[in-house]
């Protein structure tokens, strides 16, 4: 019998090229390979203990039914509390809505702003997911390339030269995944400054707000100027800040309105998260906020130790890696030389993989080919070894 025929949203769908790459990394790991996967985004650290406690307790107490769709009141507000102490803006639970991972939460936002054919803006490299995620919403992603001697920051200009008649959305992602780049408020309130001009909606993905290095501060994109949350979707989660990537929690921060229709969609689609790790992440806001402080300054160690071995590598060079846990680093010389035949990002990836057994992503799949990037939330003999590794297949 012939294949199912796929809806026409389906056929050009890619595969999340993140996801993909660990899994190809941890197939061969079960062939008894010694393979080294830097390449999903994920913290190696345990998820804390009193957070694990609190969703015993939940389990325990009976909180395995069905909750709320946009979330238990409790979690809501502890969002909405936590990111008004942090950011100064006054939010209330009502605007909060709690999602299967932030993933999710940027999936409700595209369905519930997008029409088809608006554009959607996405500087890149962008993270995977992005350009996927607006098309299954029927949007068109405009990706706007920048540039490693800017630090892959977005400029104002650029910003306007792209706007067209049926530009609809900007789409942030700071601290940034690929590049761990972070902007500056000065940088961001430029692009707000257009976003306002052009009556753009933003969506800010702030997942990574909290792991931030060099004494930086976060600075949420709604702040920057009055008026701004209006037009403004913040999206974050505990899958990073807490190590909580399996949980799936994540949410939306946007006006009323916009957070009564996303509840209304995810009713109907997914009925709620996870009851259980709803009452985790409560736990994980409202309890001791150390370990996030704890695990920062292990990033911020490995991000010094693999950005001076990368910057060592000739033919190697990186931006200014200020947050997230990624290092995003350039390999065009290399690509140059053509050497074995390898003369793209994936087959430097693949190239190295097969024979250096370390799984790292192409730049191509975030859209920016001539880069690689690396996941660096992993121990450090791991990044050791795995570099040592990089070195000698980049200088063979
Ligand atoms: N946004 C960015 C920038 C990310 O790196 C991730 C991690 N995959 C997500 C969103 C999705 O996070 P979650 O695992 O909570 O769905
Ligand atoms: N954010 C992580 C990454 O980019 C997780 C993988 C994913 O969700 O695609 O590697």
């Amino acid at each position: 019998m012939a294949p199912l025929p796929l809806a026409r949203r389906m056929q050009a769908l890619e595969p999340s090229a993140t996801l993909a790459m660990a899994a190809r990394a941890s197939a061969l790991a079960a062939t008894g390979i010694d393979v080294i996967d830097l390449s999903v985004g994920e913290p190696d650290f345990p998820t804390p203990e009193h957070i694990c406690r609190a969703a015993e307790t939940a389990i325990r107490s009976g909180r395995t039914k069905y909750t709320p769709a946009a979330g238990i009141p409790e979690l809501r507000k502890a969002v909405a509390a936590d990111y008004s102490r942090r950011s100064g803006l006054e939010v209330t639970p009502a605007q909060v809505v709690v999602s299967n991972g932030a993933k999710h939460a940027l999936h409700n936002v595209f369905t519930a702003l997008v029409n088809e054919g608006d554009e959607v803006i996405v500087p890149t490299p962008y993270w995977v997911s992005y350009a996927e995620l607006i098309k299954l919403a029927g949007g068109r992603p405009v990706l706007l390339p920048t540039e490693l001697g800017d630090d892959f920051k977005l400029r104002p200009e650029a910003l306007r030269q792209a706007l067209t008649p049926a530009t609809r959305m900007l789409l942030l992602c700071s601290p940034s995944n690929p590049t761990g780049v972070v902007y500056s408020a000065a940088e961001l309130r430029a692009l707000a400054d257009v976003a306002i001009e052009a009556d753009l909606t933003v969506v800010a993905d702030e997942i990574y707000d909290q792991l931030i290095y060099d004494g930086r501060q976060a600075v949420s994109f709604p702040t920057l100027r009055p008026g701004l949350e209006q037009r403004t979707v913040v999206v974050a989660g505990v899958s990073k800040t807490y190590s909580m990537t399996g949980w799936r929690i994540g949410w939306t921060i946007c006006t009323e309105p916009l957070a009564k229709a996303i509840g209304n969609l995810q009713s109907q689609e997914t009925s709620n998260p996870c009851s259980i790790s709803q009452h985790a992440a409560v736990a994980a806001l409202n309890g001791p906020q150390e370990c996030i402080a704890e695990m920062c300054q292990a990033f911020q160690q490995r991000r010094d130790f693999v950005a001076a071995r990368l910057q060592s590598i000739p033919g190697i060079r990186i931006p200014d890696i200020g947050g997230a846990f990624y290092a995003f680093f350039n390999i065009r010389p290399l690509l140059a030389k053509g050497r074995d035949g390898i003369t793209s990002s994936a087959a430097w990836c693949e190239a190295l993989l097969e024979k250096e057994h370390v799984a790292l992503v192409a730049g191509s799949a975030f859209g920016a080919e001539g880069n690689v990037r690396m996941s660096f939330a992993a121990s450090s003999e791991k990044l050791e070894r795995g570099l040592d590794r990089i070195a000698r297949f980049a200088q063979a």
